[in-house]
């Protein structure tokens, strides 16, 4: 059996496992990735979803130098106005206060070419694509990953494999999760009027519809909408011809950015939530969805993921400076310490923030439109508010 030898290895090469080879290589690390996907590139994928980047994730991205080319691929945000069903009771936050933006959409196959472009540069990377992971094993002071054909052998494996992660299976990681029983459908389209760097999410019975903008690559106005609902009615919604759509569409958003020209793509993504119940076992750490997914309510999942990475970085950069091996236990349990609260605490915000938004009952409308008119009036809540969906403190 062929054996590969590095510092790092690292279970599937996504949006969070990418950036973590590229990051960790940055720190003068042997990093192997181990993707079941055939290829390592973007031809074949399939996803058109949009990311919204927290300013605490910018800031991350600034510090491992990527920022400055990641940026021209993104549509700042300037403003984001929340509304309660209709235009009448909505709740709009600036970047006035922090003079910075309030996040940046950009394109989920646009960051990942970046990524993938930067790897196959990279030296300190090995990729193998793929790979049918069959089993963990270990020696006294290494970690094995054993396919049918390769053992890749470690000091330290990152399980990156989503959120049905092999590596969770095969250790038998406890976690609790949520089945929403909802979908949510991915749109992107060219709209009449410019959005004016504005996101909008709507808060409806059903559950919310959030108007992202995106950077203008044509002379078209463009934007995406995720929209959280029954999975019957989106399935009927994706069926329907663009002609129907655009008017249904055009009807929830209300006209923030004008009427609906083109649809230009449009998927469904099923609804669905997990929390592991600890993000370590021997020789490893989950990170990423591998470790927890959320509601898209917020758009926080892939963000917790590369604020998992920023902690796992600042502990290797410790961990390498006094000379001590990576992997061990005190090791794993200090990156559980940093990151499973916040995700306990994400898990349950976005669980309880779909829940409130979904109530009809005629007192809780009444709550929550007192609710929102009074945090318009309270300026450090509003704040607070602002600098949660920003991460930052
Ligand atoms: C509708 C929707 C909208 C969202 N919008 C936002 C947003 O605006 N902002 C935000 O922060 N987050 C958002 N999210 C969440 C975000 O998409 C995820 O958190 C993010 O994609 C997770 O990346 P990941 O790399 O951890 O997992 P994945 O993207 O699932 O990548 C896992 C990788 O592992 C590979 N893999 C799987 N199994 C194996 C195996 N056995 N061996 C080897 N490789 C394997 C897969 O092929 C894949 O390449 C959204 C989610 C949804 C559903």
């Amino acid at each position: 059996m062929k054996e590969i030898h590095s510092d790092i290895n690292i279970v599937g090469g996504g949006l969070i496992g990418s950036i973590t080879a590229l990051c960790l290589s940055k720190l003068g690390f042997k990093v192997t990735i181990l993707e079941k996907k055939p290829n390592f590139n973007c031809k074949n994928y399939k996803d058109q979803r949009t990311i919204a980047i927290s300013e605490g994730t910018k800031i991350f991205f600034d510090k491992i130098g990527l920022w400055n080319e990641m940026k021209s691929l993104c549509q700042f945000i300037e403003k984001i106005k929340v509304i309660d069903r209709d235009l009448s009771n909505q709740l709009e936050f600036d970047n006035a206060r922090r003079k910075s933006n309030l996040g940046y959409i950009i394109k989920n196959i646009d960051l990942l070419n970046l990524i993938y472009l930067k790897i196959k540069k990279n030296r300190n990377i090995k990729v193998i694509n793929n790979i049918h992971i069959k089993d963990i094993q270990f020696d006294s002071e290494k970690i094995i990953i054993c396919s049918e054909s390769i053992k890749i052998i470690s000091d330290l494996n990152i399980a990156a494999d989503g959120k049905f992660s092999k590596v969770r299976k095969i250790f038998k990681t406890p976690y609790y999760s949520k089945n929403y029983n909802k979908n949510a459908l991915v749109l992107t389209f060219t709209h009449s009027k410019d959005h004016k760097s504005t996101a909008f999410e709507f808060f409806y019975k059903n559950g919310p519809l959030a108007i992202l903008p995106m950077k203008k690559t044509t002379k078209n106005f463009s934007s995406s909408i995720v929209w959280t609902h029954n999975s019957e009615y989106l399935e009927f919604l994706l069926e329907l011809e663009n002609k129907k759509l655009k008017t249904i569409l055009n009807e929830k958003t209300q006209d923030c950015v004008g009427s609906i020209n083109k649809i230009i793509s449009k998927q469904i993504f099923p609804l669905n939530a997990h929390l592991n119940t600890r993000f370590f076992e021997k020789r490893t750490v989950y990170i990423g969805d591998s470790a927890h997914s959320f509601h898209p309510i917020a758009g926080q999942g892939w963000n917790l993921g590369i604020n998992d990475l920023n902690n796992l970085y600042e502990i290797i950069k410790k961990y390498k400076s006094l000379g001590i091996e990576l992997g061990n236990k005190s090791f794993c349990k200090e990156y559980q310490n940093k990151n499973f609260y916040n995700s306990y605490t994400l898990y349950q915000v976005t669980d309880k923030l779909d829940s409130i938004f979904k109530l009809q009952y005629p007192f809780i409308e009444k709550l929550r439109f007192f609710g929102i008119s009074n945090i318009n009036n309270f300026k450090k809540l509003k704040n607070k508010i602002s600098d949660f969906a920003m991460r930052v403190n």
